[in-house]
């Protein structure tokens, strides 16, 4: 029989949320998650994907994947340390050290995998982590796994930091201490003032780590936010996404050769958890020759972010700081921000609504990523939803 105490539980925080208006409720797309998507037999200019640079669509990583299903099966049968390891993954990872330029690359299930992996494995008790505030979820929960001391720090505030950072390092109570950040910022779309950072962590022994899901496929020539400021001999671990610009799945930690021989022994979900599928695996291998042999989806992103952009300020909306194709336009208010999500859905534009408490409360916004897919006449379809909603709602002339 059901728990009646656990049933309790689920209808008065689900009806609760819903009374809030926070309860999201998931759409199925019919169609592949490309520049337009369709909806209940709808079609929509889709601006809420992180199909960055379309490769999730991509011919060749179809084929590659096809190839590798056809030669090596639909799963990799095992955890990478047993013998789910195959060449391919070997070869991956190959490709996305040197393209990196790390000595050593480990992939993992996912980017969040590798925050879980990493972080848990070079922390623990007796050490310190300096997180800006506004970091994923998923690095918020990997220093959960240590006993390490998390110390937050204000977004990108970089005298917080050194304050933060000398504190820690002269009350001589922790051993190794790490300065963690997103390379780029999920939600405003800036870039983590790595120069800065770097400079603070070499003058008091940090530790320095970047999640740059959002950076990889984007910024650096397509290697990241690491290498777009030139500081690839500087930070001691990356992480990447393969599910972003990638279009794939998976993540990959880099960095230094000891620091994946030690993953390999000591990270949970490289020991405990299936390896990535051959299909997958050859797919990114694919996408990696792409991004390594030309520009040309990444000047398009570029191109298209712009466009987007440009087009919104003369609206008269703020895109708020961004620094990347991550377009916040801030509404406002939580209610103003859900329903005009609501219109542009009517319009035929899907961009989500981001509300309090994922953003601070007055600063709702409904976010938009434009990818190198787009053409402009998607883009100026959205424009124009953008210009008609805001004109109903007084928020543009
Ligand atoms: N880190 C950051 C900064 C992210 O934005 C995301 C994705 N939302 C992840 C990690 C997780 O990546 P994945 O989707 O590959 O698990």
């Amino acid at each position: 029989m059901a728990s009646k105490m656990l049933s309790a539980f689920l209808q008065q925080n689900l009806t609760e949320l819903k009374g809030q208006g926070l309860y999201n409720t998931i759409q199925p797309l019919e169609s592949p998650n490309g520049p337009l998507i369709t909806i209940q037999g709808r079609e929509f200019v889709n601006l809420s994907s992180n199909n960055y640079l379309g490769l999730a669509n991509d011919e060749r990583l179809k084929e590659a994947a096809i190839r590798a299903t056809n030669d090596f099966g639909t799963g990799s049968g095992a955890v990478r340390s047993i013998n789910g390891t195959l060449t391919l993954h070997v070869e991956l990872e190959e490709r996305l050290a040197h393209f990196k330029g790390t000595e050593a690359v480990l992939t993992f299930q996912s980017g969040f995998n590798c925050n879980m992996a990493a972080i848990s494995a070079v922390m623990g008790a007796g050490d310190a982590i300096l997180s800006d505030e506004l970091n994923h979820a998923s690095i918020i929960d990997g220093c959960r796994l240590t006993k390490a001391k998390a110390i937050r720090y204000n977004h990108s505030d970089m005298e917080d930091l050194r304050t933060k950072a000398k504190e820690a390092r002269e009350s001589g109570q922790y051993d190794k201490i790490m300065v963690i950040t997103d390379g780029v910022f999920s939600m405003d779309g800036d870039i983590a003032k790595l120069p800065e950072i770097v400079e603070i962590a070499e003058a008091y022994d940090l530790i320095t780590y970047v999640d740059d899901a959002h950076g990889s496929g984007v910024l650096g020539g397509g290697a990241g936010t690491v290498k777009h400021f030139g500081l690839s001999d500087r930070v001691d671990i990356q992480i990447g996404t393969l599910s972003k610009a990638v279009g794939v799945v998976g993540g990959y930690v880099a960095g230094s050769r000891d620091l994946v021989d030690w993953l390999k022994v000591r990270s949970r979900p490289f020991l405990f958890s299936t390896a990535l599928p051959p299909g997958t695996v050859a797919a990114c291998i694919s996408a990696v020759d792409i991004l390594q042999n030309s520009n040309e989806l990444q000047t398009k992103l570029w191109e298209n972010t712009r466009y987007l952009q440009e087009g919104l300020k003369n609206l008269g909306y703020s895109i708020g700081s961004t620094e990347t194709p991550i377009t916040p336009c801030i509404i406002g208010d939580e209610v103003t921000t859900q329903k005009f999500s609501i219109r542009l859905y009517e319009e035929g534009v899907y961009a989500k609504a981001i509300v309090f408490p994922t953003v601070p409360k007055g600063t709702g916004r409904v976010r938009n990523m434009p990818t190198a897919m787009h053409t402009r006449e998607m883009l100026d379809r959205a424009l124009s939803a953008y210009e008609t909603i805001g004109r109903e709602l007084g928020l543009v002339r």
